[in-house]
């Protein structure tokens, strides 16, 4: 095969504009993303060997080396792994694939730190390497394939990239980065062991870099021919808790995520008995850009005895908790697992259980701690997925009551709107007499706070919780009581006070009534298309008059939104 040119996909383009203008602060990130990626090769073979143990070749342990060539100023990451044929060199380096890439550059602002957090989120994956480098070169070969058919893929990171064929008598890929000026550090052993030992040291495979000594006479560091691991090359989650710092936790998160930043909480547990995992769960602090995408389930992979098997497992989660990353390590399902099984498999529904009542635990720590600390984490966690938990309550039956105490709102009895209330701090609240939880459901706070419906309550100092997240109405449909009090909607039907109402106000309102009777039966004729009944009410303080809907009848903030939807 000849040399060819191919140019990168408009949003490589873009993406390789954006890496090495705005990800200067953090350089030695490329490093972990590199070995990630070497890692992920390596977790490909393996799994494509259970099916073709000819793969393995002669090269049966998988690692990763790396090494430096100071006289030609490049830094190679080097692994055993599945490698890349030709197509898949071409498509694999010259386009994103991953759903949401569109969407993502659309969301770049422009101001560099802002991005390069966005970026983060994102993950560069292999162009960070265009960070320290101003050329990359590629070697590489499928797994398979024979020694002639391997590729090289080189490219400047600016426009286009070249491919030719070359022969690689081994398996695996070679990225070699051609350092830019003033990147010298590094081309350190000393500052390449802290770079891996700081962001991977979790890796599953050895990474070998090539022994230093001090030559006295040349006054400089020379190679030896030895090799040694620089990391500890055990799975994370395979180790016990207590040798594990937080920091390497928080370092695995980062890793598994492409968050930028530490999680919020995390768990980490071997589960024994009817279903063996060991599971490590994470809470990310930040929802990612595509929360609202439903497709997007599960930021779990699966593992099967330290094999890696996939991705975003989504049957290991319901989709309400669809934020939580992390990794599942079972001990009793088939190596050769499909999400079809998975979908059917009595031991993914034990895991799933488990681990739905794991990530529940985690958040209810938060939320009753006695730590002012962590209950500020809570409220921060309930702003970013706070919507995206509620669709629990539909969807989690088993669940519904542990999830009803997790939820928060705002509320009259908070003026600053914030959703800080639970239905257990509304209940401890509530007036004598007083039976029902009442709620507002609005599309703003400022439109439920200043509806004319409140003024009663207001007078007589009844709390009312104030509901104006999309998902609300829909909520209300799937949560009709809490520890025995229903949840009464005040813009619905004649709002009964019951034994909030003394007997006096009782009178009163009743003579009100029929001394308006005229005025009601006048109104009622003329707005006879428009208003199914006109009626004198005790609900308005100061307001001369209101809307309602029928009780059992859709509210008008649902009627806007379906009308929104266009239904
Ligand atoms: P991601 O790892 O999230 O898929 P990257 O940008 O890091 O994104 O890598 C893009 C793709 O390039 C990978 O999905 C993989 O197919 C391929 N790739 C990168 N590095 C290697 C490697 N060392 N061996 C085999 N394939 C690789
Ligand atoms: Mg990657």
């Amino acid at each position: 095969m000849d040399k060819t040119t191919h140019s990168f996909q408009a949003e490589v383009k873009q993406l390789l504009h954006l890496v090495t203008h705005s990800l200067y602060s953090n350089k030695e990130i490329f490093l972990r993303e590199l070995i990630s990626n070497a890692s992920d090769a390596c977790d490909k073979l393996r799994f494509e060997a259970l099916d073709n143990a000819s793969f393995y070749e002669d090269a049966p342990n998988l690692e990763v080396r790396v090494l430096v060539d100071k006289g030609n100023r490049t830094l190679t990451i080097r692994d055993n792994g599945i490698g890349m044929s030709t197509q898949e060199a071409i498509d694999h380096l010259g386009t994103i694939a991953k759903s949401g890439t569109k969407e993502f550059m659309g969301r770049l602002s422009g101001d560099q730190k802002k991005d390069a957090q966005l970026i983060g989120q994102f993950g560069v994956g292999f162009y960070s390497g265009y960070i320290v480098a101003d050329k990359i070169t590629v070697e590489t070969r499928r797994a398979g394939l024979k020694a002639e058919e391997g590729v090289r893929w080189v490219s400047e990171g600016t426009g286009d990239f070249e491919v030719e064929a070359i022969t690689k008598p081994t398996r695996g890929t070679d990225i070699i980065l051609h350092l830019r000026e003033g990147e010298d550090e590094f081309l350190s052993a000393w500052k390449l062991r802290s770079i891996i030992g700081k962001y991977s040291d979790h890796i599953s495979l050895p990474i070998l870099m090539q022994k230093e000594t001090w030559d006295a006479e040349k006054s400089e560091y020379v190679l030896e021919d030895t090799w040694d691991t620089v990391n500890r090359a055990a799975a994370l989650w395979t180790r016990s808790k207590g040798e594990i710092t937080q920091e390497q936790y928080d370092e695995f998160y980062k890793q598994i995520s492409h968050d930028s930043e530490g999680p919020l909480a995390h768990t980490h547990n071997r589960v024994e008995g009817r279903s063996e995992y060991t599971q490590l769960l994470y809470i990310p602090k930040k929802a990612p850009y595509d929360i609202w995408n439903r497709d997007k389930h599960g930021g779990l992979k699966l593992y099967v005895k330290r094999v890696f098997i996939m991705d975003d497992a989504e049957a290991l989660l319901p989709s309400y908790l669809r934020f939580v990353k992390g990794v599942v390590d079972s001990a009793d399902l088939p190596l050769n697992v499909s999400r079809e099984i998975l979908q059917e498999s009595r031991d993914v529904k034990a895991i799933r259980e488990g681990c739905t009542k794991r990530v529940l635990s985690m958040l209810e720590d938060l939320a009753n701690n006695e730590d002012a600390a962590k209950r500020e984490q809570y409220a921060a966690f309930w702003k970013e997925f706070g919507q995206v938990l509620k669709e629990g309550v539909g969807e989690d039956f088993a669940n519904r009551e542990r999830l009803a105490k997790l939820l928060r709102f705002a509320s009259t009895h908070d003026e600053s709107g914030e959703p800080t209330v639970s239905l257990a701090d509304y209940v401890s609240r509530m007036k004598e007499g007083q039976d029902d939880i009442y709620v507002i459901a609005s599309d703003s706070l400022a439109a439920a706070k200043n509806s004319p419906q409140l003024e009663i309550f207001r007078k007589k100092g009844i709390e009312v919780l104030l509901l104006t997240d999309r998902v609300d109405e829909w909520l209300l449909s799937h949560l009709y009581e809490f520890e025995g009090h229903s949840l009464q909607s005040v813009a619905k039907g004649a709002v009964d006070l019951g034994k909030l109402q003394d007997e006096e106000e009782k009178k009163k309102a009743d003579e009100v009534a029929e001394q308006f009777k005229p005025l009601v039966e006048r109104l009622q004729a003329s707005l006879k298309d428009r208003a199914k009944e006109v009626r004198v009410t005790t609900r308005l303080v100061d307001s001369p008059a209101c809307l309602v809907v029928g009780e059992g009848e859709v509210s008008g903030h649902l009627a806007r939104l379906l009308k929104q939807a266009g239904q």
